[in-house]
């Protein structure tokens, strides 16, 4: 194995830190399987892990693999990319497609392990607490626990749970948990719910090639347009996926939510004190996971503001030795270029 050269920690001042790397310990996938085997598994997660759990693909052995460890393999990896500290975070969708009290309970565990790995690797791993949604109570207190008690930083939220959203104030808890804890929200992608799904299963678009996005982005904006903002002006969450595309969207969502609230079209739609485009550039941190790609990266930069971009690489369902090196290559400044890489992360997940 060798490692890229314009990776190496000599030729530059500031350290590579992907934001949105997965993990997931093997008891949970012996959960999984229970639910797969069980009546009616949601039709997104038959489609996700079903297929990642059950198929001999290449792709799908290496996933599988690069899930289950925290040692010395996810290490060389990093090092083959050049990425010198992972935030890690449990898989979609998490905890969140399994019944209330094990996926309480099973939360818990995870945080555990999670937590144990960072300090047997405490400058290459960070861990971002999972919680259960189902259990709005048991969810903050868990955020309060992982945060304090295990040292982990940032909470990850895999999307919608079992077709709800975080909109519904039913789980505010625990943003208000996020917000006095001082740690951002991951929102992190699902397959669509079962009440979404149809039309993206038929064609082979519901992952990470189209739905995730869709779904999450549909979720954010969900956030934004409940007045979640309004209630919680210090929450920070993050999105990856280059922002899901609501960046690209800002125009018309600032325009059209304007315009359907002066109309009174929808109950659901009530003013907000200040544009949607206001809560992304000012609520939202985003993250490039998957999205290497120098245009979209700089675009955001300019909507967002550059410390609000940083990079992700998303291992293992994305591993590509080379990206660090070539988004080293991007046309922007030197200080821009540490901000992707390091300083919004340290910022964003108050990392030490
Ligand atoms: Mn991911």
């Amino acid at each position: 194995m060798t490692t890229p050269t314009p990776a190496a920690p000599a030729a530059r001042d500031y350290i590579h830190i992907a934001a949105e790397e997965a993990f997931a310990p093997s008891e949970m996938l012996r959960i999984y399987r229970r639910i797969l085997d069980g009546p009616n598994p949601d039709p997104g997660f038959v489609s996700l892990l079903g297929f990642y759990m059950r198929s001999q693909s290449e792709r799908a052995r290496f996933i599988m693999e690069g899930l289950q460890d925290l040692g010395e393999r996810r290490l060389r990896h990093m090092d083959e990319s050049g990425i010198d500290r992972a935030i890690i975070a449990l898989t979609a969708p998490g905890v969140q497609v399994m019944d209330t009290a094990t996926a309480v309970s099973f939360a818990r565990s995870a945080n555990d392990e999670l937590a144990e790995a960072v300090r047997r690797h405490p400058t290459r791993f960070s861990g971002m607490v999972a919680v259960a949604p189902q259990d709005p109570a048991a969810a903050a207190r868990e955020v309060e626990r992982g945060i304090t008690r295990l040292g982990l930083t940032g909470v990850i939220i895999n999307s919608h749970t079992q077709g709800e959203y975080l909109s519904d104030p039913k789980f505010w808890e625990i943003f208000e948990a996020a917000e006095a804890n001082d740690t951002p929200i991951y929102l992190h992608p699902n397959t669509p719910p079962a009440s979404m799904i149809a039309p993206f299963l038929e064609c082979g678009l519901d992952g990470a090639i189209y739905g995730f996005g869709v779904e999450t982005g549909l979720h954010a904006l969900r956030i934004i347009t409940a007045g979640v903002f309004d209630r919680f002006p210090r929450l920070q969450m993050v999105l990856g996926h280059m922002g899901e595309a609501l960046p690209f969207w800002a125009y018309r969502l600032d325009y059209m939510h304007a315009a359907t609230v002066r109309s009174q079209r929808y109950a659901s739609m009530q003013p907000l004190r200040r544009k949607p485009s206001d809560y992304l550039r000012e609520n939202f941190y985003i993250t490039s996971s998957g999205m290497a790609h120098e245009p979209a990266i700089r675009f955001t930069q300019e909507m967002m503001g550059a410390e609000r971009v940083m990079y992700a690489a998303d291992y293992p369902y994305q591993h590509t030795v080379d990206e660090i090196a070539r988004l080293e290559g991007m046309d922007i400044g030197r200080e821009d270029k540490r901000r992707f890489f390091q300083a919004n992360a340290e910022t964003a997940f108050r990392l030490k």
